[in-house]
């Protein structure tokens, strides 16, 4: 959070994207699709011939990583020698109507506020921090056209799901949590019908991993 400052819906930034593709270069191990960009991304990507299910897209565009030693999650592929996004062709992004949250977002972050009820938007001042010259938007507008209900609904449960996932992997034993890996994988990532709606599909997915780990560890 050193590389941000707060920004109200009220106010306005001075911002011009100048299309230099530079946020899109060295991310190797700075981009992790959330679930629900995996969805989108992979029905969009369906769409196109270059994959048929939602594993597919794991498999084919990211890499396992583990967040903070503990936490399994899925990192983008990058390409080239400069550590492009896997995404990136010919300085344009291949995948825009479909691109990540954090994505559509940029030069923005927001998080869930206190009780998942309001947002906190925040603005990146990273390396690029130079297309913060000339221009104007209204950060309410921004949020407007690129911050969908489906994402608000997604980060507001996905942060309560993060903590509580987060609290029964540490209460597992290592052997316990190595048993129940491909489970955590299914349920977190890859049990979603592209043909259907994410979020009834991610919270039915999200109750049943909640249930099995707390059986395991005995709560
Ligand atoms: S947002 Fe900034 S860094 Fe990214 S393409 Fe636009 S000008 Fe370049
Ligand atoms: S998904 Fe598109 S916008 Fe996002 S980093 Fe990759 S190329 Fe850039």
């Amino acid at each position: 959070m050193s590389d941000a400052v707060t920004v109200r819906p009220k106010d306005w930034v001075p911002f011009r994207c100048r299309l230099c593709g530079s946020c899109c270069r060295n991310l190797r191990g700075n981009l992790m699709p959330e679930q629900l960009d995996a969805h989108r991304l992979a029905r969009f990507l369906r769409e196109r011939g270059e994959l048929e299910f939602m594993e597919d897209f794991y498999t084919k565009y990211t890499y396992p990583d583990m967040l903070e030693g503990f936490f399994p999650i899925f990192m983008m592929n990058t390409a080239g020698p400069d550590d492009s996004c896997v995404f990136l062709e010919n300085g344009r992004c291949s995948v825009y109507e479909a691109r990540p949250r954090v994505c559509r977002l940029y030069p923005f972050t927001a998080f869930p506020g206190q009780r998942g009820k309001a947002f906190n938007f925040f603005r990146c001042m990273d390396n690029h921090s130079t297309h913060f010259s000339d221009g104007k938007i209204l950060v309410k507008d921004w949020m407007y056209q690129n911050f969908s209900r489906e994402d608000r609904e997604f980060l507001t449960a996905e942060s309560g799901n993060l903590l509580e996932l987060g609290r029964l992997f540490k209460a597992m034993s290592p052997d316990q949590f190595k048993e129940n890996l491909f489970q955590i994988l299914y349920y977190r990532y890859y049990n979603f019908d592209l043909d259907q709606p994410f979020m009834p599909q991610y919270e039915k997915n999200m109750e049943e991993l909640t249930h099995i780990l707390q059986d395991i560890v005995g709560r």
